[in-house]
């Protein structure tokens, strides 16, 4: 299997490098070459097979025989280890629950593959491992849940003061042992930014093994396709269209359910659903790809004004917006759209939705026509847990996952958003 730059089809790695790089020389995000289509029989059948199995599949599928079949289900079955069930709330609209996992959010899934992705390819060396992280609130609990007390890796999550949930802070701030936690004054971007710029300085290149877990990287990216499958086996009818929406921020969850769409899974059409930045949106509408600041909303995981997996989606597309305007429609909503539409689901359906899920079931609400429709929800509502309470009048019980960390004490570095700080922590940051 072999992976090139979005920047450059001639720059080409292993899936390895590809991980352990997670973004390429050239900033480029790193695509497998071939995505191949999975078999149709694969297809028709997949109601035989279950989760794990179907994980295992498109696994195999996009990286072949470069990690041993015997290795990669352990892989997999390591990860992959609860389920994303969906919940039909009528007869055409259902919702994706990708909240079963540790951190009770859909990056779990990919924290978890990765983290056992990454350990199988350390596991012959000896050198340490540092893996940066900006989050925006959910990356950073699932990354923490996903690699703790994962042998020979270090993990340092940067997040924005005062713009992730109390229990979201908690999440990150809370595991200690080898997960540290920066608390950076000023906004998911900048935390972004501030990690981007590490990966391209030489001095901490030289001193630490840095390595991403961001949604740039392709082992975050692979197992996101899985539950697209996963979705499509337990809502499909005979001469049903499906349609997925997708509640975006990044845009790591839309390029898998495109990946998968490429791996032969006969989705009709994809919602790309934000908040108030609506970067795709806008450039669904009007073919001008235009990045701005973030804003913030209550759909904080969703406050991404630059969205980093657009490069490979334009890729996938080859840069034609009408070609990508087939498959995908954009939908936005502020934030008292938001509301409303977490009103309208509970008063409908009696479903309590965050706020992000809200924004899928809405964009389906909207542009869904006869199809059955079904909506990521990202992220259990407890973890918004005072928007969820505010808005729907009503307390909502908070899982043990959940309740036995707000109990405990944050444990957190305060820096500024300058790369210079950030760099000195680094440098000074002994990594036993
Ligand atoms: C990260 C996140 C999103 C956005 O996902 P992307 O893959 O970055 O588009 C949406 N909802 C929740 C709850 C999230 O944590």
């Amino acid at each position: 299997m072999k992976l090139y730059s979005t920047n450059n089809r001639n720059l080409k790695v292993d899936l390895k490098e590809a991980v352990m790089q997670s973004l390429a020389p050239d900033k480029g995000l790193y695509l497998p070459e071939n995505i191949p289509a999975l078999p149709p029989y694969f297809i028709r059948n997949l109601d035989q097979y279950t989760f794990q199995e179907i994980s295992y599949e498109v696994s195999r599928s996009i990286i072949g025989d470069y990690i041993p079949a015997r290795d990669l289900k352990k892989i997999v079955e390591s990860a992959i280890n609860f389920p994303a069930p969906v919940q039909m709330l009528s007869d055409n609209i259902g919702a994706l629950e990708l909240w079963h996992g540790p951190s009770l959010a859909f990056k779990d899934f990919g924290a978890r593959y990765m983290a056992s992705l990454m350990s199988y390819f350390i596991r012959n060396d000896d050198k340490h491992l540092t893996i940066l992280v900006a989050t925006s609130g959910d990356t950073g609990g699932a990354v923490a849940a996903g690699f703790y007390n994962t042998p020979g890796i270090e993990v340092i999550i940067l997040y924005p003061s005062g713009k992730v949930s109390d229990l979201q802070e908690k999440q990150l701030t809370t595991l200690g042992g080898n997960i540290s936690a920066l608390e950076i004054k000023g906004t998911f971007d900048d935390c972004q930014a501030m990690v981007k710029e590490a990966f391209l300085d030489p001095d901490l290149n030289n001193k630490l093994h840095l390595s991403s877990a961001n949604s740039i990287n392709i082992a975050r990216l692979i197992p996101q396709s899985f539950y697209y499958f996963e979705a499509f086996k337990q809502v499909f009818r005979h001469n049903t269209e499906v349609i997925f929406s997708v509640p975006s921020g990044n845009f790591g969850n839309l390029t898998a359910g495109l990946l998968a769409k490429k791996m032969g899974l006969p989705v009709k059409r994809f919602i790309a659903a934000t908040n108030i930045n609506k970067i795709v949106p806008d450039y669904l509408e009007t073919g001008i790809y235009k990045p701005k600041p973030s804003l913030s909303t209550i759909s904080n995981a969703m406050d991404v004004g630059s969205p980093s997996n657009f490069a490979r989606i334009f890729e996938l597309y080859q840069g034609d917006h009408k070609l990508l305007g087939k498959d995908v429609s954009g939908f936005w909503l502020n934030d008292d759209g938001t509301k409303t539409a977490m009103l309208d689901v509970y008063s409908k359906f009696g479903y309590v939705c965050d706020p992000h899920g809200a924004i899928g079931y809405k964009s389906l609400e909207k542009l869904k026509k006869g199809e059955l429709g079904i909506f990521l929800e990202t992220a259990h509502p407890a973890k918004f847990l005072d928007t969820v309470n505010e808005v729907l009048d009503m307390e909502i019980e908070i899982p043990e996952e959940l309740a036995s960390c707000a109990n405990k004490t944050k444990v957190a570095t305060l820096l500024n958003n300058d790369f210079q700080h950030f760099k000195a922590y680094l440098m000074g940051h002994n990594i036993p």
